[in-house]
Formats: structure tokens, sequence, C-alpha cells
């Protein structure tokens, strides 16, 4: 399908894309939005939805999911037009002066004005080079922690040192049973208050440190996990 606008296309339906739609939307500019995400948020609605985020101006406190509605409402009466599930991959300026884009689902989108707010780019999971992992996948090998609730009671090993892994942890810990965090290097890269809030949580014995380590097996029996294996750096 070939569509020509007479507006904007936008490369990326984070919360920076939605931003710019209400943004254009206020210069009379409609816009058509390009993600390879099923749904509109970003990393806020594929990778946090449940998280609390305390950084938003006048916002004192919005979870990662209702800051993506608030975002998708703000939006809502410029009538963006929303192509999910498909990648931008070519971008091409014309003769004419207008851009166009296409994307990995055959559709073509001709506009004046293209922004890209690609964020941290078409993400997908980081795959650590352990044997057996693909069976596991889905069952006891996650990439994101979507729902706190679906890991309610159960014991956790988290890999990872920047703001997700200890995001995440901080999060499980009053849910899981038990959290391990698994780091390559004894310093986090997360933001400071974060890495205070987990440091005060591993002393009051509610996260469990495996640092320096590093993710080395997986045990059980090729869905379910019993155990992981931390070599020790
Ligand atoms: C666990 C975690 C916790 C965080 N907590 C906070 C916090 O508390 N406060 C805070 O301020 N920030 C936080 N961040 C960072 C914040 O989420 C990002 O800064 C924010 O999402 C950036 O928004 P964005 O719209 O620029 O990019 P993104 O959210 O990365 O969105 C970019 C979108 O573009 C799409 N895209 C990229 N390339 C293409 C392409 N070629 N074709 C189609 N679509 C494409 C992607 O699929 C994605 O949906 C956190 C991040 C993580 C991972």
């Amino acid at each position: 399908m070939n569509i020509r606008v007479q507006g904007a296309i936008v490369i990326g339906a984070g919360p920076v894309g939605l931003f710019c739609v209400f943004t254009l939307g206020m210069a009379n500019i409609p816009c058509h939005v390009v993600d390879a995400l099923p749904e509109l948020g970003g990393q806020c609605a594929a990778l946090y939805p449940e998280k609390p985020i305390y950084d938003i101006p006048a916002q004192p406190f919005i979870l990662g999911a209702d800051l993506v509605e608030r975002l998708a409402e703000q939006a809502r009466p410029f009538e963006p037009v929303y192509h999910l599930n498909q990648q931008a991959n070519r971008l091409t300026r014309l003769d004419d002066g207008f851009w166009r884009v296409e994307t990995s689902q055959g559709l073509t989108l001709e506009a004046p004005a293209v922004v890209i707010a690609a964020g941290a780019g078409a993400f997908g999971p980081k795959r650590p080079p352990l044997e057996g992992l693909e069976g596991y996948e889905g069952h006891s090998v996650h990439y994101l922690v979507k729902r706190a609730a679906d890991f309610q009671g159960l014991r956790v090993a988290i890999a990872g040192g920047g703001d997700s892994a200890v995001d995440w942890a901080i999060l499980l810990a009053g849910v899981a049973a038990k959290v391990w965090l698994i780091h390559r290097r004894p310093q986090f890269r997360a933001h400071a208050g974060s890495v205070e809030k987990l440091m005060s949580l591993v002393a009051e014995g509610k996260i469990e440190l495996a640092a320096p380590g590093q993710l080395a097996g997986l045990e059980g029996d090729g869905r379910q996990l019993s155990a992981v294996i931390v070599d020790d750096l």
C-alpha cells in the first residue's frame, strides 16, 4: 500500500514519538506513526509498564503503562494513524522534496517531513549464549517483567546491571519468594537513586547479589528451570 500525506511521518511510537504527534498536531500537522512493536509506548510499555516513574514534570508518580495511556490520550484529538508491528527499514528523499518511508510489511508512506523518534531502536532481547536456552524461553527464562504478579512466590535470578535489571529486582523484591541479581561488575549502571534502593533491599536481605558473577549455565528439565549456574569473576 502506498500512502501520500501532507503531514509528517513519525518513526517510533515511544514517549517521544507520541509527544511529537501532540506537538505537531498543535501546529496543524497530522501524523502517520510507524512502530516495530505491536503496541504504543516504546520501552515504557514493552519493558516496564508496572514500574513507578518519578521524573515526569507535574506528575509526582506514574506507572509506565499509565504514562503511555496519557500520552496517547494527549495525541488522540489529532487523529494520528498508527502503523504498528512493522519496522521502518528504508528512508529515501524524493525528487519533489517528499520523504518516503518503507516498512517491513510492504507499506510505503510519503510525506514532506519525517521525525525519527526511534529511541533505543527497534529492540529485542540480548540472548546469553547458554546451552539449552531456547527450551526454557517463554517458560522460565524471560527477557522482561511485564506483570510482576507473574513472578509471585517464585525464586527469580535476574542477570544484568543497568536500569532494567535493577528496577526489576526492586519491583520483584516484594513479590517473588527470593531475588538474586547477577552482574559482571560490583558497580551498577542504573540511576543513583535506584542503586541506593537496591542496596538497602540487599541490606534487608530481600535481594541477594551475585556480583561480580556471570551467568554460566541453566539446570532443569529443558522447560522449567531448577537452578542457574553463576561463575565467580
Ligand atoms: C527498565 C527501564 C526503566 C526506565 N525508567 C525510567 C524512568 O524511571 N524515568 C525515565 O525518565 N526514563 C526511564 N527509562 C528510560 C525511558 O524509557 C526512555 O528514555 C524512553 O523510553 C525514551 O523514549 P523514546 O520514545 O525516545 O524511545 P523508546 O521508548 O525506545 O521508543 C522508540 C520506539 O521506536 C520504535 N522504533 C525504533 N526503530 C524503529 C524502526 N526502524 N521502525 C519502527 N519502529 C522503530 C521502537 O519499537 C520503540 O517503540 C527506563 C528505561 C528502562 C529500560
